[in-house]
């Protein structure tokens, strides 16, 4: 089993850097409260801009490695080149994960990977920076490739230029969701801090994630966050950590009985999806015959009024079944953008054959 699956859901936190000893111990010992099953320490930063604080480096895996011993909590750290991971596993890190910018690079992962075979230390991936899961895919392959059993990935939400946005990496749910539809066997934790750059959405983000179905979470836990060398808006301190932890609300796998109700129903529902596909064919026949028609008598093919009155009528129905009007228009937009299309495709196709 994969040692990631042990626990579900899977709670990775700690400091966004291994700062000294003292911040180090205390962490530690507020955890041993905490349901919290990995500790995460950064020992090399990666940062933006050169001139701020890059991490303690070897000095940091000595004071993990006793932290190590005197807890009996796992930890792990992050690494980006082949000396890193070396120096991982000489200081007997149980884990270590590849960070968003390393994830972009293959060359990187391959070099990571390399250095990775024949170990058992167990390795967890961050999606790339931008919105890629072919990229994140395939830092997967080349880590399972070396031979590493234990993997899971990261969600941290990916990079975006928009200065709007309430998140430091919007979250795009749509590709962890992909990722974890392919690999059905690598459990996929989210790391909420990095995707909202801010502890106030830090809860919200944690409980979406658990509502997907994710594996677990990993939480930037600092004794005194505001005084952090490295992101310092978005870490909680161990206590605030310890009631976001308990305010999550955990859905447990359903029991055999509801489990038969729900596939009673989700059959129901694919017969009625059947339907619904059925008759979208034959309407769109229909609307094939009326392009026809239409190429006839030289009508255009796109009618406001007729466009109008679509909209209007469908709403209308959707409100008497209890839909709601935003949703029937957008559908029905969709479906007459397509009609349309597949009128002037149609129209385009019978000149060109004329000639
Ligand atoms: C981190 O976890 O501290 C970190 C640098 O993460 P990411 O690679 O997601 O930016
Ligand atoms: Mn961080």
């Amino acid at each position: 089993m994969n040692y990631f699956s042990s626990k579900k859901p899977y709670f990775i936190a700690g400091p966004c850097s291994a700062e000294d000893e003292l911040q180090l111990s205390a962490v530690s010992e507020a955890f041993k409260k905490l349901p919290v099953d990995m500790m995460r320490a950064g020992v090399w930063k990666p940062r933006s801009k050169p001139g701020h604080f890059e991490g303690r480096g070897e000095e940091a895996l000595k004071w993990l490695k006793e932290i190590r011993k005197t807890s009996s909590l796992p930890i792990c750290i992050e690494v980006a080149n082949k000396e890193q991971v070396e120096l991982a596993l000489q200081y007997e890190m149980d884990a270590v994960w590849i960070g968003a910018r390393s994830t972009v690079n293959p060359f990187i992962v391959q070099e990571i990977a390399d250095a990775l075979k024949g170990n058992k230390v167990c390795v967890l991936i961050k999606n790339p920076i931008n919105p890629d899961i072919e990229l994140w895919s395939g830092a997967l392959e080349r880590v399972m490739n070396a031979g590493i059993e234990n993997i899971a990935a990261i969600h941290r939400g990916f990079s975006s230029y928009d200065s709007l946005s309430k998140y430091r990496n919007k979250p795009n749910w749509a590709i962890p969701i992909e990722l974890k539809r392919r690999y059905k066997d690598v459990p996929i934790f989210c790391d909420a801090s990095h995707i909202c750059g801010n502890r106030e959405l830090i809860p919200y983000v944690a409980q979406r994630a658990l509502d997907l179905d994710f594996d677990g979470l990993m939480i930037e836990t600092h004794p005194d966050p505001d005084k952090a060398l490295s992101d310092a808006q978005q870490q909680l301190t161990p206590d605030q950590l310890g009631q976001l932890l308990s305010s999550l609300i955990i859905r447990t796998p359903i029991d055999d009985c509801s489990q038969e109700e729900i596939e009673q129903i989700r059959q129901i529902l694919d017969s009625m999806d059947a339907e619904v596909v059925d008759l979208l064919g034959k309407r769109m026949e229909l609307v094939e015959k009326l392009g026809r028609i239409k190429g006839e008598y030289n009508m255009p093919v796109y009618q406001t009024d007729r466009w109008r009155e679509i909209i209007d009528t469908r709403t209308q129905w959707g409100l008497k079944n209890g839909l709601d009007a935003e949703f029937i228009s957008k559908l029905f937009e969709l479906i007459h953008d397509k009609s349309i299309k597949t009128q002037i495709d149609l129209l385009m196709k019978i000149e060109a054959d004329k000639k």
